[in-house]
């Protein structure tokens, strides 16, 4: 994985614990020379992650849609910002650049990204890994959740497997250079084609 996508809060939340897997994650990017691709705030958890990287030299491209460039909260010290026309293209524009995707704790727009990341990856479309890190178990309610749509009929099994869920930076990273996308029947893949 060369690049990856982090999706997370623009806000920093309540406990350091969050802030301080930010730095984690942005130190390991940078001292295994992955590049960080992300919504190119500079604002809570965005701007902790890539002011890490950017402090070690590492390369950070952020991605971000016009109307939120013109607002306070752009990063302004970053290798590359990249201006979409709009949100949808965004989304477009970072699948192109990355080779994984990662959400760390964070609010709407963290799980509308990361849940983009599965559907593309449930319907074949892409076969990249998709991480969460699960600092604090934050995510463990969500979990369940998929766990109850399984039950109920509305998650294959196999697609829920397909998300990588840890609570260390360093084996949520090898579990992610160590996936295998599931096989998908032809069925479907003549349907996304
Ligand atoms: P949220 O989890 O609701 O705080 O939204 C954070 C995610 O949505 C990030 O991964 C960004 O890609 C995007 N996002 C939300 N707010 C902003 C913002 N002010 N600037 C840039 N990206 C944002």
């Amino acid at each position: 994985m060369k690049k990856v996508a982090v999706f997370c809060g623009s806000s920093l939340g309540f406990n350091e614990i969050y802030k301080n897997d930010a730095i984690k994650l942005g130190n390991h990017f940078a001292n295994n020379k992955i590049g960080l691709v992300y919504g190119g705030g500079k604002i809570g958890m965005m701007g902790v992650i890539a002011d890490t990287i950017i402090e070690k030299k590492g390369e950070v491209i952020g991605v971000i849609p016009g109307l939120l460039r013109h607002e306070e909260v752009a990063h302004n010290n970053i290798t590359e910002m990249i201006v979409t026309k709009t949100m949808s293209k965004r989304k477009v524009k970072i699948s192109r650049l990355v080779d994984g995707y990662i959400a760390l704790p964070g609010g709407f727009g963290t799980l509308d990204e990361i849940f983009e990341a599965l559907t593309l990856g449930q319907l074949g479309i892409e076969r990249k890994p998709v991480g969460i890190l699960n600092t604090n178990g934050f995510f463990n309610h969500l979990l369940k959740q998929l766990d109850i749509m399984v039950t109920e009929g509305y998650l294959k099994q196999s697609n829920k497997e397909m998300l990588i869920v840890s609570e260390s930076v360093d084996d949520l990273v090898s579990q992610m250079f160590n996936y295998k996308a599931p096989i998908m029947t032809k069925v479907i893949n003549k349907v996304v084609k």
